[in-house]
């Protein structure tokens, strides 16, 4: 937009203002950090709990901070909050929250009710005030914190934990008594783009990293999986003691289970009295813990899950990186699946290729997601699109599937949304899609091909480069698009500031198409067209009538590079580029037009072309 200055005086005044902002702005990487300390009785009669926290925050911006924000999540879980009229507005709400046309949450009573609550807090002694606003407290400090400064805070809270809705929750739906995820004051994240306050509608994670220190008391009787590691395993037992060795429990109604989770930007927790602990100590790895109910149908699924645990963490050592804690936990509770800190909470009574498949999709969210912390409101198509990605191939490996394209389902689901004409742009706010079905699969299958589609763009083994280039440069923090962009125009040589617009701002489609194959004297002349809006590199593969094929290769213009032969063992012949503008592109081959038996854009199909009819060419009959 272009505003006309009036007078030159007012223009002034705005140029000296941006170039103050400006100045301001220009900084380098830099992340917040805390240190929690948690301290929290759970009653477990009535699902009411109170808290201490402490919370050592630094503040490594480059800005003094006033105001300080806590996400309160449990009291989205309570009837009037924007969770619940959102449910009673989307048209396509989740059939988990919202039953027989009612919205689940409008319908619980004060005792099933979430809340979370502040009753005192300070910063660093002095009393501050503040304010609930929804799922957000609002702190107006009594001193701001310096660039460069750490404050104290100290609260004091009390909480319900809600029927279990969403995610979280008691009770759910296989009996699992506690499912305590978003369940403490958690700070706001605060980066290069600001505050990060987002209401809790529907998705949630964006979380400072730091040191988690827990004391969970409650009923002996209970058994605690969770984030971090358990600091008094010969207080507690439950397989958590070394082995042969004994425990000595503590006189008393509860237990205190205390943990610790270093370098993380969540920490999740879950109670059963009737949990199952199984733990699978990896070679050269960390130790797999598994819980979760002792019914006999599960016992069977769940022990063969434990080595295929084994082997999906070794694949995504492998293909992406290492995972850098010691341990990981898979346990029952929830909802369906969802990814926390080392661990994750998925259902458990499943069929056993189900059951795999949740834990390898929670379980690769550890590399995209918790290490890979992107900011899942704003992109969630770099977590959930990425997790599906590895995902898929690892499935393939770990259930021996043999799929020849195992990307198969992924890029039809993306071509029915196309065709629904629904699709918004990845840059949407993850809350703000107008139906669930277009967030989710602009989320999970735009986003997974994003990444097998860059494998077509600059080859496969350098997009398997860039996700370990980008794993080693990005852990612990919080990339944005344009970080893997950078990195695989890094390890390509081939740039790709067109593919990151068109493919996750826009909603252009790409549709190449074979218009003609004529002869030309004794030689063939092929005619390819450009009919979407979305600029691509092109592959063509020639089959001959005896048996021989050949491939040619256009790339795009703005790719100012190109990739290698995809097939080694056919002979490539790499064509002049392909101006994006220009509709057409002609090439002639030296063979005659009886010979040729077919031509064929892109014979991998990773590329998501929406017409496949005009990519094969065949002499009619
Ligand atoms: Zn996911």
């Amino acid at each position: 937009m272009n505003i006309p200055f009036k007078s030159a005086g007012f223009a002034f005044i705005l140029f000296t203002l941006f170039t103050g902002i400006h100045a301001q702005t220009n900084y380098s990487y830099w992340q917040q950090h805390v240190d929690y300390k948690m301290e929290v009785f759970l009653n477990v009669e009535n699902y009411q709990y109170t808290g201490t926290q402490n919370l050592v925050y630094t503040n490594n911006s480059p800005d003094d901070l006033r105001r300080v924000y806590f996400h309160m999540y449990f009291n989205a879980f309570q009837p009037g909050s924007e969770m619940d009229i959102r449910l009673q507005n989307i048209p396509d709400p989740d059939g988990r929250m919202f039953v027989d046309g009612k919205s689940r949450i409008a319908g619980l009573k004060p005792d099933e009710i979430g809340y979370l609550r502040a009753s005192s807090l300070t910063q660093d002694g002095e009393k501050v005030s503040f304010n609930m606003e929804g799922t957000v407290l609002e702190v107006v400090l009594a001193k701001p914190i310096p660039s460069g400064g750490k404050s104290t805070f100290n609260m004091k809270f009390e909480g319900q934990v809600p029927i279990q809705i969403r995610r979280s929750g008691r009770n759910n739906s296989e009996g699992v008594a506690l499912s305590m995820s978003q369940w403490y004051p958690k700070l706001a994240e605060y980066d290069f783009e600001g505050w990060h306050t987002d209401p809790y509608i529907g998705r949630e994670f964006h979380g400072v990293w730091g040191d988690f220190d827990v004391k969970l008391t409650l009923d002996k009787k209970y058994v605690v999986g969770a984030s971090g590691y358990l600091q008094n395993p010969q207080e507690i037992g439950h397989g958590y003691e070394s082995p042969g060795s004994k425990v000595k429990k503590p006189a008393g109604k509860t237990l205190t289970w205390h943990f610790k989770a270093p370098m993380v930007h969540d920490f999740m927790w879950a109670a059963d009295p009737e949990y199952i602990h199984d733990s699978l100590k990896m070679e050269n790895g960390p130790t797999l813990h598994f819980f979760y109910k002792n019914k006999p149908e599960l016992l069977e699924n769940w022990k063969n899950l434990q080595p295929k645990t084994a082997e999906a963490m070794t694949f995504f050592n492998e293909n992406i990186g290492t995972y850098p804690y010691e341990q990981y936990s898979v346990i029952q509770g929830g909802d369906g699946g969802m990814e926390y800190a080392m661990s994750t909470l998925i259902t458990g009574d499943r069929k056993f290729e189900s059951l795999v498949g949740v834990m390898i999709h929670e379980l690769a969210h550890s590399w995209f997601q918790h290490v890979l912390a992107t900011n899942e409101l704003k992109h969630p198509w770099m977590d959930e699109g990425f997790t599906q990605f590895i995902s898929s191939l690892c499935m393939n490996e770990v259930m021996n599937q043999q799929q020849e394209n195992p990307f198969e389902s992924t890029y039809n689901s993306y071509f029915s949304l196309v065709q629904s004409g629904k699709e918004q742009p990845q840059t949407t706010h993850a809350d703000r899609y107008n139906l669930n079905a277009a967030y989710g699969i602009s989320a999970y299958n735009k986003g997974s091909i994003f990444l097998s589609q860059l494998g077509y763009i600059i080859g496969q083994d350098k997009l398997m480069e860039t996700l370990r280039r980008y794993f080693d440069d990005f852990k612990f923090k919080h990339p944005v698009p344009n970080d893997i962009k950078r990195t695989a125009e890094n390890v390509s040589g081939i740039d790709l500031d067109w593919y990151l617009i068109d493919w996750t701002e826009t909603t252009n489609t790409i549709d190449y198409g074979i218009k003609e194959v004529q002869a030309e004297d004794a030689k063939t002349k092929i005619t390819l067209e450009r009919i979407g809006l979305m600029p691509m590199p092109v592959d063509i593969l020639v089959v001959y009538a005896d048996g021989t094929r050949e491939t040619f290769y256009s790339p795009l213009r703005m790719m100012r590079g190109q990739k290698d032969n995809p097939y080694p063992n056919i002979e490539r012949t790499v064509l002049p580029d392909w101006p994006w503008a220009y509709p057409t592109l002609e090439y002639v081959i030296d063979k005659p037009l009886s010979s040729v038996q077919a031509v064929v854009i892109d014979p991998s199909q990773l590329m998501a072309d929406i017409n496949l009819e005009n990519n094969i060419w065949q002499p009619s009959e």
